[in-house]
């Protein structure tokens, strides 16, 4: 299939012909190996990016379209997400494709993070240097990359997460009108499917977070099990900063270890079906 690989310009007339609408992300047939549902689009911020999950077929691209004056008003007007946090994160060379490391590819699969990255919610780096699996951190407006969190596949090796560039943007993925604050990463991106899940990394909440957490309808604080006590401690802070949309939810497991249908169950049907969890 390889040698049959069209170069990137080619792809990209491929691409176009499709005609895909602006602002739009999808998976649909791939029109390279014929592979089903096995190509992600996304044409939203003003850009084209393709990429076929199919194990033989290595299409893929991006293009960077010309900023219009809708995007210069979405960043210059009335955006609080966008912050002077939003220096420059120059990516590490050790940052490889995810493809490259199987130990890291798997650690993304046993805690439910694939599917928010086929979906272009999240993206992922191998960091072949100090054998991480690395989340980046984007600003959710401009789309930048700001930092990024890496977690240790060794267990011997310490910290078991370590944070590169800024540390004052937490790591959000997905774009639902409910949110949930979790701990790590990985849980984000497991809740994503039904929630915006919001890494705070840590379990306490900075005042560099709270802008990032303000446009949501309910807002569940769903820290780790072992940290149910700063849950309430990290809701109490919300409330007496104005935010009257918190609910604690004190799990049973991490998020991080339950799928998507457990997820939708836990958080939006009656507490009688979550018990048969
Ligand atoms: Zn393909």
């Amino acid at each position: 299939m390889r040698s049959y690989l069209l170069n990137y310009k080619q792809q990209l007339e491929v691409i176009k012909g499709l005609s895909i609408d602006k602002d739009t992300q999808a998976r649909i047939d791939c029109p390279f190996c014929n592979g089903r549902n096995t190509l992600s689009i996304d044409t939203s911020d003003n850009k084209i990016s393709w990429y076929c999950f199919h194990a033989s077929c290595s299409a893929k691209g991006r293009q960077q379209g010309q900023k219009d004056i809708h995007y210069v008003q979405k960043v210059f007007h009335g955006n609080k997400d966008l912050h002077i946090e939003d220096k420059d994160f120059v990516m590490p060379d050790s940052f490889q494709s995810i493809y490259s490391n199987k130990k890291a590819m798997n650690w993304l699969s046993n805690n439910n993070c694939w599917e928010s990255w086929s979906w272009g919610r999240a993206d992922f780096k191998y960091d072949v240097k100090q054998d991480r699996v690395v989340f980046l951190i984007k600003n959710n407006i401009t789309h930048k990359i700001v930092g990024a969190v890496g977690r240790a596949l060794n267990k011997k090796d310490f910290p078991k997460w370590y944070m590169y560039g800024n540390k004052d943007v937490p790591f959000k993925c997905g774009v639902c009108d409910d949110a949930v604050i979790v701990e790590d990463c990985p849980s984000a991106c497991a809740v994503s499917n039904i929630l915006t899940g919001i890494s705070i990394m840590g379990t306490s909440i900075k005042d560099s977070h709270l802008d990032h957490i303000r446009p949501y309808k309910n807002l569940y604080v769903c820290l780790d099990r072992d940290a149910t006590v700063k849950s309430y401690t990290i809701a109490k802070e919300l409330r007496s900063s104005g935010f009257d949309n918190v609910i604690v939810k004190p799990l049973e497991d991490d998020l991080k270890y339950y799928n998507t249908e457990q997820i939708r169950r836990m958080f939006y049907e009656s507490k009688d079906d979550r018990e048969t969890l």
